[in-house]
């Protein structure tokens, strides 16, 4: 039967409806919700893809303590144990949860109210933490409350959409393709970007501010002078509904940031400036959307908090198209947030400071114990853990290892913590390879509850697949948990309705419009209300009739007085370089890949687009470095070292240089970006700064580079990289080495009876090719040669492996005789590689729709248009593919993330 259901991949939150086609083969189809009111049917190339990770090849599918499976019972009961014996022995204080966006807002609830409500600790934090929690504090302090004061239409009403610090078009595509329709349909509409890389989102851009990195606090706190020197000011606004607006002035004043300093900080053309501030002063209906290159920042909540400012300065929020917009990573960070997933916080938007909230709380959950001051933020977490003083750890849903920066500190603080334990639904992580206990939770397509996207509306997580084998569901796993602990009475939940009506409840105790959340008048839905709940915005309090699009229209705010706050904003010390580290990496994600990879690492079509890790530099950088395209590198500084491919784009400045967030230690042999990030944070958010540090980029020097085509994965030849992704039923490895390489070796090492051979080598072993073959089909295909990696058409070459028509020197040659190579994916939904796009413009089509119409192309989620209109600008000079240079656009390739 066909379920709707909520994408699990950003804060987007789009709907889908989910037909499961063999329930035992977690088999289904998927497509958009037309009903869903954040996507109306769209999906992107992540979304589109999720059919392809819904096996179970890669689940965990049993409980395991300390390397062997073992049931439910032993699992729970030994997680029981070690918990209280932790606490008995340490205190409270010596456990801690690490908890997930990527959780339901159900399972999210129960962990925070187990451990903030009985166990006597509030060490409770998020992996959202990494993402938006200095949006929380800039909204807290400015507003009241962690509202986001508008929704996704506001974005196509406004006039003037500023996006800083946000790829969109890549990390929020289908916000960004609703963004690009509405400035079709009203050309007038301006669209500002600020970035410091040239990313695809700029390509709608009238202006785009490349500002120098870190400069962000600068640029806002320039435009609020020039508000205030411009007197463009909405003064009936600030006098009846804000407070602090003298010292905000005088702060200004002292801080001098007239056109020209600001331009100067920010390293910005001053015309370019002027032209934003312009349009900012002259523009009622304007949007800001801001996300994680404001908000990863050790400035980040002065960075915010002074967005919000220049908005309640000129009155511009709770009106249609004019709000400030955080827009959230994860799907469902909002539903963390909610429920009080944050270490500082507690559930229903109260504070742990709070008395009268701890009160409130307390009472409603029967517990006096409730800590009276936070717990420790992520990075002060894990350095707890690293100090001995977190001695139990229970993370759930999330991959530390890679995400946190200093990940190297956080692999070594895991190894050696008493007690660890990892709620997961996939077998290999690096973090789960740390575990002392492994619980198999319940994958996307098999969880039932809600999520909150970054409009604040409120949408089912439906399941459509029953359980992979012994997997359950968060919620139940925390509540079985608790329950060894004596808790049954306070955690009797029975289906993840019973949990939702409970948060529903909460929300409404004792508050009569004080509070932004409640949800009271969803609490008395029924079992089947509560699985027919059609996506609902909040607040919905008891007596409402729908959510609310809108906050603030009336010019009240959560705050005692009712007013907004203009706050302190003083930045602290941005980063400066270091000598030996000159250059300044930023960190994101990439268009088609998601997080650490264990869901999108699944799908054969995401992983060709970008199907190894990089670092981008600019042209110059690497003629400087002496590094070619596609060439092995090293990026490093004193806390570690990637081993990535350097790509060339002009869309990164001189002196910086960028890496996705993606890969790991399961794909790739050192590329994860954190393991260099150090850990700096916002002294008020706990949020750390992933993107601005300091490394040196140099080549890496390779003996030979080899492309591994295998039905599974093997033993790989002594290597200094590999890097490993799927193609149907390929795992393609790409290699490369410093030592010297043999047929003979190869073959001793890959060895299997029966298995016969077709062998190749130069004599010098420059060049080798290997086949495989089991009866009479190939199922290993290696290539090696000195200076570069094959140069291959992998689509045809893996297509031929499956055909087995052909010899083996047609095999050994990695693409048809005579044909140039396919070229880089560019569009992942209809699989058109650069190739056929190219001979689409050379045959003369000179406009992405044309494109499309012949290729297909960027009809789909249109997240590829970006790329396409890059081949239209370079295809217009040259009418022949290269197939030899690196796939280099004028447009970047990523963004950031928790
Ligand atoms: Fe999922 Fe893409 Fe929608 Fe985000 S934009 S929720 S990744 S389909």
């Amino acid at each position: 039967m066909n379920k709707r259901t909520t994408c699990p991949y950003c804060g987007v939150g789009c709907g889908l409806i989910a037909d499961p086609t063999d329930t035992q083969e977690h088999i289904a189809k998927l497509t958009g919700d037309q009903q869903h009111p954040a996507n109306r049917g769209r999906l992107c190339v992540k979304g589109s893809s999720l059919h392809e990770t819904l096996g179970m090849e890669t689940r965990l599918l049993k409980p395991q303590l300390y390397g062997n499976e073992v049931d439910w019972e032993q699992a729970l009961d030994e997680v029981a144990e070690r918990l209280q014996r932790c606490i008995r022995e340490h205190g409270p204080d010596s456990v801690a949860f690490y908890v997930s966006g990527q959780l339901l807002t159900e399972d999210y609830y129960v962990a925070n109210k187990l451990i903030k409500g009985f166990l006597g600790t509030a060490n409770i934090d998020t992996n959202s933490r990494l993402c938006m929690s200095t949006a929380v504090a800039a909204h807290k302090r400015v507003l009241g409350s962690d509202t986001v004061p508008g929704c996704y239409q506001d974005l196509e009403l406004a006039d003037l959409l500023i996006i800083t610090g946000s790829n969109m078009a890549w990390t929020h595509p289908v916000i960004y393709q609703r963004i690009a329709a509405a400035k079709q349909a009203r050309p007038e509409m301006r669209i500002v970007v600020i970035d410091p890389r040239r990313t695809a989102t700029a390509d709608i851009a009238d202006l785009h501010l490349d500002l120098a990195p870190g400069s962000d606090a600068s640029l806002f706190t320039g435009l609020f002078s020039h508000l205030l020197a411009s007197d463009a000011l909405d003064h009936s606004f600030i006098d009846k509904h804000t407070e602090g607006f003298e010292d905000a002035q005088h702060r200004s004043r002292a801080a001098a940031m007239d056109l020209a300093t600001t331009a100067q900080r920010c390293q910005l053309d001053r015309e370019k400036l002027q032209t934003f501030y312009d349009w900012f002063t002259q523009t009622e209906k304007t949007v800001t959307v801001f996300s994680q290159g404001i908000n990863q920042s050790i400035n980040g909540v002065s960075q915010a908090s002074t967005i919000l400012h220049c908005h309640l300065a000129t009155g511009r929020i709770g009106k249609p198209g004019a709000c400030p917009f955080s827009i959230t990573g994860q799907p469902n960070a909002m539903g963390g947030r909610e429920v009080g997933g944050l270490a500082n916080q507690l559930a229903a938007h109260m504070d742990i400071e709070n008395p009268a909230h701890r009160r409130i709380v307390g009472n409603f959950w029967g517990s006096d114990r409730l800590p009276v001051r936070p717990g420790l933020k992520a990075v002060e977490l894990f350095d707890a853990v690293a100090d001995g003083k977190v001695r139990f750890i229970w993370i759930m849903a999330t991959n530390p290892v890679v995400s946190m920066p200093e990940a190297d500190k956080i692999k070594k603080a895991l190894t050696n913590c008493d007690c660890v334990v990892v709620s997961d639904c996939v077998a290999d992580t690096d973090t789960l390879r740390l575990a002392d206990i492994r619980l198999p939770a319940a994958g996307w397509g098999e969880k039932d509850g809600t999520v909150t996207n970054s409009e604040r509306c409120i949408s089912r997580q439906r399941a459509f697949l029953p359980l992979a084998g012994d997997a359950k569901p968060d919620w139940w796993i925390i509540t079985a948990v608790a329950r060894r602990l004596g808790l049954g009475k306070q955690f009797p939940y029975q289906c993840a309705a019973d949990i939702f009506r409970e948060h529903a409840l909460l929300s409404g105790q004792d508050n009569a419009g004080g509070r932004d959340f409640d949800i009271s008048g969803l609490a008395m839905l029924d079992n089947d209300a509560y699985d027919q709940l059609a996506p609902t915005q909040w607040p919905y309090p008891v007596a409402a009739r729908a959510g609310r699009a809108r906050m603030f229209e009336d010019g009240r705010f959560f705050t005692r007085s009712g007013r907004a706050q203009f706050v302190d904003t003083t930045p602290c010390q941005a980063y400066s370089s270091d000598k030996r580290w000159p250059l300044v990496l930023n960190t994101g994600r990439i268009r088609d890949q998601w997080h650490t990879m264990t869901r999108t690492g699944l799908s054969a079509r995401l992983q060709q687009h970008v199907p190894e890790p990089f670092v981008e530099l600019h042209p110059d950088d690497m003629a400087r470095l002496g590094i070619q395209p596609q060439q092995l590198v090293q990026v490093r500084n004193e806390l570690g070292s990637c081993t990535v491919k350097a790509r060339a784009t002009t869309a990164q400045q001189t002196g910086t240089a960028f890496m996705p967030i993606h890969w790991n230690d399961c794909f790739t042999t050192a590329a994860r970006p954190c393991v260099l990030i150090e850990s700096r944070f916002d002294a008020i958010s706990g949020q750390p700064a992933f993107k601005q540090t300091g490394v040196a980029v140099s080549p890496l020097p390779c003996r030979w580079h080899a492309t591994l085509i295998s039905r599974h994965r093997i033993d790989l030849p002594t290597h200094v990289y590999w890097s490993s992704r799927r193609n149907t039923d390929w795992h393609i490895t790409t290699l490369a080495g410093d030592c010297d390489l043999d047929i003979a070796t190869l073959k001793t090492q890959w060895a299997s009876p029966g298995r016969t051979w077709a062998e190749m080598d130069d004599g010098s072993g420059d060049e080798i090719r290997l086949l495989a073959y089991d009866h009479n089909k190939p199922v290993i295909w290696f290539a090696s040669q000195r200076e570069t990696a094959p140069d291959i058409d992998e689509p045809w070459l893996v297509a031929a492996m499956h055909a087995t028509t052909l010899n083996a020197l047609q095999l050994a040659a990695g693409r048809a005789s005579g044909q140039l190579a396919s070229g880089a994916l560019v569009c992942s939904c209809h699989q058109v590689r650069e190739s056929t796009i190219v001979d689409a413009i050379v045959s003369g089509c000179r406009s992405v729709e044309s494109v499309g119409e012949k290729t297909r192309a960027g009809t789909n989620c249109g997240s590829c248009i970006p790329e396409i209109t890059a081949l239209l600008t370079t295809s217009s000079t040259t009418t022949t593919l290269s197939t030899k240079t690196s796939t280099t656009t004028a447009t970047a390739t990523t963004e950031n993330v928790c």
